[in-house]
């Protein structure tokens, strides 16, 4: 613009015009260039105006932004801090690793598992890291190992359990770490899981153990016979098996109370720990029995040795809460392979020999014999055929009159069990009695008997005849039931029927076993009104003392005596026991009466009551209802 004016100025000056045309030229020159330089200058100044509103702007926007980054930032050193707080915070320890091993960071819980103060921690890198596992972890090479799979691998997720030489157990756990998809190393979680897995030690140990004695219980046992018998088929030798059953520890039960029998199983226990060889091993499997396994068995003396030795010491007093313990121990022994292939078989032949010394008189030791698995599976089908008897309704009950003396009247009835097996055979009582009792049958039997008995009373009732009494037998096993008693009185309100419709009878070898349990038993069943009779009186060794204790009504003087009444002596002895009954308040029956001779001796004698073939034999419901019909 400048270079232009100038020459159009000097263009004028050195015209040919007139000096105020010149000068009205230059003027007019001036002006536009004055014009032309004002617009220059509006727009110049249009364009700045421009430019800084734009920068505003723009200077607006920056700060904006840097507001925001100002925001993200503090967003971001919260969510650090907040990390870094759930970092330390984890019941976890926790170490970071980058690509090349070194630790990036870790937790402070990290440090307290490694027992690493935070003095050292800046010490932390790889080898330093060695050294302190090296020196305080029983399987470091198993977590190199481990480490060493995750350099060949960096995605695999490892695992490995740190035992400690302190007793703690840590689980650590790896993962690999990516940042922005690239591997970055690896982050490791180390979990104490020292009580989880003591309690699942303990757990285990429970699972094996007996929790009295410590021993190893059935399971374990069971074990340990499998790998005896293994290795004794492997290397052509024998294992045996020796079952102990203790004798009369039921007795220091009962009479010392389950304190001192505890007691006594653990001094048992530690007694036949102190005599077995390392190499054998005892077990509890059961109350008072035991089982002691020999392995690598040459020759049988050896067996009887140490079955001898077990004796011997078992007989010693134990002195339990300051009392001297007398008992002693029967054994069964089985031995692999002969007596059996496998544990539960052994165990069952050795238990059934034991039976067997049991039997032979206690405190002895017997081998299995082939012919015990014989006699227990005769045992076994009798019991089948029972239960098959009770379930089928093959059972049915007679009932035989007890006459008052010279009355010739029924005083009440005693119940009978039959059994008419599938071939339509009767079998008498005395034969399968003694076999359910043995094999606990016998209190299902004697409830149905009850059952029934109250049912056929509640008939006689409803035909109109009343103050009849039934008398059911009650075997020892099912008389110390505690549901005894509560059962009776149920089964009686089931059939609308009094207490005193209802007898039972007893034998003496119930309370000679166990007389405070039978008192206990007897005295509920005397106080509800039920009738109570002693059994075969004179058969079991017990005295006319014992009743003196016992609240029961009547005697029943055996058939055996009975039959010899004519024998003077024996005439001699059925008058004493019914002179001392009397004396004791208790009635008199005669069993087993089977002639008019016997009868009226017994009459003279001052018996109460008469019972036999010679008077009646047990018979059908319905022809006791026709005696009655007739009295
Ligand atoms: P027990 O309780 O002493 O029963 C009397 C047994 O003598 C009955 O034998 C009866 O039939 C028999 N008897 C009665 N009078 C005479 C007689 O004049 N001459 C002869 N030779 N025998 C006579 P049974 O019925 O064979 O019963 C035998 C034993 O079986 C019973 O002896 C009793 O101990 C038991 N028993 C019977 N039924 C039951 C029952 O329901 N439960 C239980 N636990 N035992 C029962
Ligand atoms: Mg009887
Ligand atoms: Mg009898």
């Amino acid at each position: 613009m400048h270079r232009l004016l100038k020459r159009q100025i000097q263009k004028h000056l050195c015209s040919e015009l007139q000096l105020d045309e010149r000068l009205q030229k230059f003027y007019e020159v001036i002006s536009q260039a004055y014009i032309a330089a004002d617009e220059d200058r509006i727009l110049l100044e249009r364009s700045l105006e421009l430019t800084s509103s734009e920068l505003m702007s723009r200077n607006h926007d920056l700060q904006r932004e840097l507001g925001r980054l100002a925001e993200a930032h503090t967003d971001l050193q919260q969510s650090l801090a907040t990390l870094n707080a759930t970092f330390d915070a984890s019941f976890d320890g926790l170490v970071v690793f980058d690509e090349e091993h070194q630790i990036v960071t870790y937790n402070t819980l990290f440090l307290e598992l490694l027992m690493i103060s935070k003095d050292e921690a800046h010490l932390l890198y790889g080898q330093y890291l060695k050294n302190i596992l090296a020196q305080r972890v029983i399987n470091a090479n198993e977590l190199l190992n481990v480490i060493r799979e995750g350099i060949a691998a960096p995605e695999k997720h490892l695992s490995v359990l740190l035992k400690f030489i302190d007793g703690r157990f840590l689980d650590c756990i790896s993962l690999p770490r990516y940042i922005e998809k690239r591997y970055a190393g690896r982050v490791w979680s180390l979990h104490d899981v020292t009580s989880l897995k003591l309690s699942e030690d303990d757990a285990r140990h429970r699972a094996h153990h007996d929790a009295l004695t410590g021993l190893p219980n059935r399971a374990l046992m069971h074990d340990r016979l499998q790998h005896a018998i293994d290795h004794a088929r492997r290397h052509h030798q024998r294992a045996a098996i020796l079952f102990l059953d203790l004798d009369g520890f039921k007795d220091v039960n009962d009479s010392l109370g389950h304190d001192a029998g505890d007691a006594l199983l653990i001094e048992v226990a530690s007694t036949l720990k102190s005599i077995v060889r390392d190499t054998d091993s005892v077990g509890r499997i059961g109350g008072d029995e035991f089982l002691v396994l020999m392995e690598g068995v040459h020759q049988l003396v050896h067996v009887t040795d140490m079955a001898e030795r077990i004796i011997q010491a078992v007989q010693q007093p134990f002195t339990i809460k300051g009392e001297e313990i007398h008992i002693s121990t029967s054994i069964g022994i089985a031995l692999s392979p002969n007596d059996g292939e496998t544990p539960e078989n052994l165990i069952l032949h050795a238990d059934m020999a034991m039976y067997h010394a049991k039997r032979m008189g206690k405190n002895t030791f017997e081998f299995f014999a082939r012919e015990l698995a014989l006699i227990s599976a005769q045992r076994m089908q009798v019991r089948n055929r029972l239960k098959h008897a009770l379930f089928n309704e093959q059972f049915f009950l007679v009932y035989q009159p007890v006459y008052r003396c010279r009355q010739q009247n029924i005083q009440h009835m005693e119940a009978l069990l039959r059994w008419r097996n599938d071939e339509g055979k009767l079998i008498s009582p005395a034969d399968f009695i003694p076999v359910a009792e043995e094999n606990g049958l016998i209190v299902a039997i004697g409830e149905w008997v009850l059952e029934q008995a109250c049912c056929q009373l509640a008939a006689w009732k409803k035909m109109g005849f009343v103050n009849l009494r039934v008398s059911v037998n009650l075997s020892p096993r099912h008389f110390i039931q505690d549901e005894l008693v509560p059962l009776i009185q149920k089964t009686l309100q089931a059939h609308g029927l009094e207490p005193s419709a209802l007898g039972i009878e007893i034998t003496e070898t119930v309370f000679m076993q166990n007389l405070d349990q039978s008192v206990k038993v007897l005295s509920q069943l005397n106080k509800l009104g039920i009738h109570i009779s002693v059994d075969d009186f004179g058969t079991g060794y017990s005295s006319l003392g014992y009743l003196k204790k016992l609240p029961v009504h009547q005697l029943k003087i055996d058939k055996s005596f009975v039959d010899e009444i004519h024998d003077q002596r024996s005439g001699a002895l059925i008058f004493s026991i019914i002179t001392m009954a009397h004396i004791l308040g208790l009635k008199v029956v005669a069993e087993g009466v089977e002639d008019a001779e016997s009868a009226t001796l017994l009459e003279q004698q001052g018996c109460d009551y008469l019972q036999g073939f010679h008077l009646s034999k047990p018979i059908a419901a319905d022809d006791i209802t026709q005696l009655l019909k007739q009295q």
